[in-house]
């Protein structure tokens, strides 16, 4: 696991604070600004009560701004100014603090969660049915992934489920979720992208 590239308050800003900063229209362009790595060089400074933070962020039609953030310790806030039209609180700032959070987030990330990104990236929460899990360990240098479910024992057991049964879902009890929530089988077998697997709650009756 790498060292947070950027300061330590980067990684502990809550949504909510985000939010209180910017605005959340203003968040969610700064946001899309940060994927589309509109964000250049960022110089991190240190001062009395806080940090600053300050990068050239692309505009539309490539114009570059310059952006500063700071971070006044005591109070935990920031406070974001721009050379852009808006001056204050823009989404020049808000593309500079989350492109930073996500690094942060990124190094602080173990290895294997990271692999599983692309296909948890648009996982929605199940609405119905029970929760599965996969465990992963490392017997003896390998990696060993395992299909759980929520037992009655209040814990993640193995007994009950196989990849067999998650690989084809219709064919057994799981059903992968439809956005309206009912379970609707899908036309062949596609086991390598499943969103949402649910379990009936309603008599199950799994083969070995
Ligand atoms: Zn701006």
């Amino acid at each position: 696991m790498a060292n947070p590239k950027y300061p330590a308050w980067v990684s502990q800003l809550s949504e909510r604070q985000l939010v209180d900063t910017f605005g959340s229209d203003t968040l969610k362009r700064g946001q899309a600004y940060a994927a589309q790595s509109r964000v250049g060089h960022i110089a991190v400074g240190s001062g009395t009560g806080g940090s600053l933070v300050q990068a050239q962020v692309r505009g539309s039609s490539y114009y570059s701004y310059a952006t500063v953030v700071r971070h006044i310790a005591a109070t935990d806030t920031l406070i974001s100014t721009c050379s852009c039209p808006v001056r204050s609180n823009c989404k020049h700032g808000a593309a500079l603090v989350w492109h930073m959070h996500t690094v942060n987030m990124r190094a602080l990330t173990p290895a294997w969660q990271l692999a599983l990104d692309e296909v948890t990236a648009d996982a929605q929460p199940a609405g119905q049915g029970q929760p599965l899990a996969v465990s992963v360990a490392r017997p003896s240098g390998m990696v060993q992934l395992r299909p759980l479910v929520w037992g009655r024992s209040g814990r993640w057991v193995k007994t009950g489920i196989t990849w067999d049964q998650l690989a084809y879902p219709w064919q057994g009890n799981y059903r992968e979720g439809a956005p309206g929530g009912a379970g609707r089988p899908g036309p062949g077998p596609r086991p390598a992208r499943q969103r949402e697997l649910l379990l009936p709650a309603r008599g199950r009756t799994v083969a070995g």
